[in-house]
């Protein structure tokens, strides 16, 4: 099934327009044909966004709806992307390359998670908090204001919706900047936005640069907070940025994870989960397990499975069902990829497996990378400290418990985890015991929207999903109600 994509038009201020910026080009990563040339939003674009946004989310016909008649327009999103699941889940693949199995999941958890998010709106609950005098005393929560998102290219319909969701539920505007790489999938999230009868100005996409589009959002004074999902260092400047204006900022960066496999594992679930935790979306996920620690104990017997079983891996066309892994994204990413892997072997690495590019008439023009192992290098070589974003794993030996947590959190990242072992008092330990915002055991990237996600160190700050992913769009506001009726003593 083939879709038409989304023409050169932005919507901003809740009207379809030609972007007055740069053009962008979109290519699908498979054959490297162009998708479709979009005009990004200029700064006039940004500003018009920002102001329209400013009018909308101020308007009492917005302000003063009711949780459940906010979370209608949530439900209503939800059932749009649902209905038309297959049409983004195309659109995504062309613009990314990630196989429609795995847009089509997309698509359907960016429908979750608006579902979500308007149950989870009707159900919050302000406090009457306890008092400490002749007074009633309250906690209630209100929108920020106008806010942004800023999201990266591999996940684009997901991480849309982990940001716009929320944002909307707690009674703001959002203006989303999806990454350059990947201008289209956003459009489609405004398609079924529009249709969702959302007031106008509520809801803007705006792609375009981030040093120009991404940087006006986050210093621009009515912006009141930005959630961005990308990489460290460009979430380090936007930190920066935001506490000359001492705006609140969610950062969701980038990862290193450990995988450990102990020797009490079972090893066929162990393989499984290795080979999806860091080479399922080939790679391109901030939550990789690219880091594995087998113990010595089975070392040479798990690595040898592993090598087989990647190489066994389907590397193939988005559109192909059968598809393991896919193109990458952009013929410059494979080039960083690949420049991590030759550092590497320069530095002493082994490659037990890929390496190189496959070769073939299926493959060409496709931004193809073979699924690639490395070992015979300590944790501090540079392939096991650097993010490469890319289907590259390196194994490592360690002997005990105390051991891997010390090689696992030697790392300036810390997001996600995973533990294989049969032992769950030590799955326990080890869990406590490392420094990351998710641990999976036994298991490796499942999610669940109703639980919190995020980083700790170079990873990033803040949470998003769950109840609580609500009030990090809203600002709580204290309120006493003084019940004495009487002038206070001090004016006596
Ligand atoms: P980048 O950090 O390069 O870009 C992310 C977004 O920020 C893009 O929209 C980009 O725009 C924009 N941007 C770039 N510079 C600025 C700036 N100065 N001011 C404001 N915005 C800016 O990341 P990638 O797109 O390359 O994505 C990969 C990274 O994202 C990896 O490090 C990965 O780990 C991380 N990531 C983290 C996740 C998490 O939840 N922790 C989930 C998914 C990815 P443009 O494209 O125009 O440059």
């Amino acid at each position: 099934m083939t879709y038409e994509l989304p023409v050169d038009r932005l919507f901003i201020a809740g009207a379809w327009r030609q972007g007055r910026g740069a053009p962008i080009n979109s290519h699908f990563p498979a054959d490297g044909t162009l998708n479709r040339v979009v005009h990004g939003a200029s700064i006039e674009d940004v500003d018009l966004a920002i102001e329209r946004a400013q009018t909308a989310v101020s308007d009492p016909a917005w302000r003063s709806l009711r949780p459940h008649e906010r979370a209608r327009f949530l439900y209503k999103i939800a059932d749009g992307i649902a209905q038309t699941a297959e049409r983004i889940a195309y659109v995504q693949s062309r613009d990314t390359g990630k196989t429609i199995t795995e847009t089509t999941a997309l698509a359907l958890s960016a429908a979750g998670t608006f579902r979500y998010m308007g149950a989870a709106l009707e159900t919050l609950e302000d406090a009457l908090t306890p008092s400490r005098g002749d007074y009633l005393t309250f906690s209630v929560y209100e929108a920020l204001g106008v806010t942004a998102g800023i999201t990266p290219w591999n996940s684009p319909i997901a991480s849309d919706a982990q940001k716009v969701a929320p944002a909307l539920a707690a009674g703001n505007a959002i203006l989303l900047k999806p990454a350059s790489w990947s201008p289209l999938v956003c459009l489609e999230l405004a398609r079924v936005i529009e249709a969702s009868g959302l007031p106008a100005g509520l809801f803007s996409v705006l792609p375009g640069s981030g040093s120009l589009v991404g940087e006006r959002l986050v210093t621009d004074r009515a912006i009141r907070k930005v959630s961005f999902t990308g990489g460290t260092e460009v979430g380090r400047g936007i930190a920066r940025k935001a506490a000359e204006k001492l705006m609140p900022v969610s950062l969701e960066l980038g990862g290193k994870s450990p995988t450990i496999v102990f020797a009490d594992a079972d090893l066929d679930v162990a393989v499984a989960g290795v080979l999806f935790g860091v080479f399922s979306s080939t790679g391109q996920s901030c939550i990789a397990g690219s880091r594995l620690f087998v113990q010595r104990a089975i070392y040479d017997t798990f690595v040898s499975k592993l090598v087989a079983a990647t190489q066994a891996l389907r590397i193939g066309h988005s559109f192909d069902r059968t598809t393991q892994v896919a193109p990458l994204i952009h013929p410059d990413h494979r080039s960083d990829v690949e420049a991590h892997v030759r550092r590497a072997l320069a530095e002493g690495a082994e490659l037990l497996t890929g390496g190189e590019r496959p070769q073939g008439a299926t493959y060409e023009g496709g931004v193809y990378y073979r699924p690639t192992i490395l070992a015979g290098v300590d944790n501090a070589a540079a392939i096991c400290r650097e993010e490469i974003f890319g289907p590259v794993l390196v194994v490592l030996p360690f002997d005990d418990e105390g051991d891997v947590i010390a090689q696992g959190n030697d790392n300036e990242y810390g997001l996600a985890c995973g533990i294989y072992t049969a032992d769950f008092a030590k799955a326990w330990r080890v869990a406590r015991g490392i420094e990351a915002g998710t641990v999976w055991i036994n298991t490796y990237k499942q999610f669940s929207i109703s639980t919190p996600f995020g980083g700790v160190k170079d990873s990033g700050v803040g949470r998003e999903k769950g109840r609580e992913g609500i009030r990090a769009w809203m600002a709580q506001k204290s309120i006493y109600f003084d019940l004495s009726g009487k002038p206070h003593p001090w004016a006596r």
